[in-house]
């Protein structure tokens, strides 16, 4: 079988064996039980446009998790198909940035690409967050300030509460008579975003408002 979980559809896998463990902790109820499983694999399945018979199989055995071993032991399992972000190099990323100047690089070989649904990186003494996303097959770089927010907030891109900055981003493509920038509160940290974010919608939202 070949690779086929994209890195949020992993956290949405991740995010409901979690849940289910914690629902079906101490029921004794068999019938709420066999609900709270079922409705577990389907959330999961759900996170997909299509599966194949043999993909579904794979899946579908979220809902027989039992102990938390069972969980670990389940996502170690799934890890051969998960689909990687581009392997990028330095090169790709400079080439994505081609007017920026004194481009801050990444460190490319911290980042573990297959838990990676954007990659994102910060200019600290620029203020500046760079990112990069796959948009329909192509990649798209992202350059914008931010600002460190001072309370807890809700990420724009990936859901969770908890420890912002707001990125403002010049829109690419405005005449004179309207310019505009683009902002959100996003995770403070790119890396924790990528292990929250469970839906693209939000993020390919906010790249094509910059991009349009
Ligand atoms: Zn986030």
């Amino acid at each position: 079988m070949e690779p086929f979980i994209q890195n949020h559809q992993f956290n949405v896998i991740k995010h409901q064996a979690t849940l289910l463990q914690k629902q079906v902790h101490g029921t004794i109820d068999r019938d709420v039980e066999e609900a709270v499983r079922a409705g577990t694999e389907w959330n999961v399945k759900d996170a997909f446009c299509e599966l194949s018979e043999e993909q579904e199989e794979l899946l579908s055995r979220v809902s027989d998790l039992r102990t938390e071993e069972d969980r670990v032991e389940f996502l170690k399992e799934l890890h051969p198909y998960r689909l990687s972000f581009p392997d990028l190099t330095q090169r790709d990323v400079k080439e994505l940035f081609p007017k920026t100047k004194r481009l801050k690089l990444p460190i490319l070989k911290d980042v573990d690409f297959t838990a990676t649904t954007y990659l994102g990186w910060k200019d600290i003494g620029a203020s500046r967050h760079y990112m990069i996303c796959l948009i329909n097959g192509k990649l798209i770089g992202v350059e914008g300030r931010y600002v460190i927010s001072t309370k807890k907030s809700m990420c724009e891109i990936c859901g969770r509460y908890g420890d912002v900055a707001f990125m403002s981003v010049p829109k690419q493509r405005t005449s004179e008579e309207n310019e505009k920038a683009f902002g959100k509160f996003v995770c403070y940290d790119s890396r924790e975003c990528n292990q929250y974010i469970q839906k693209k919608d939000k993020l390919e939202q906010f790249i094509e408002q910059i991009i349009d």
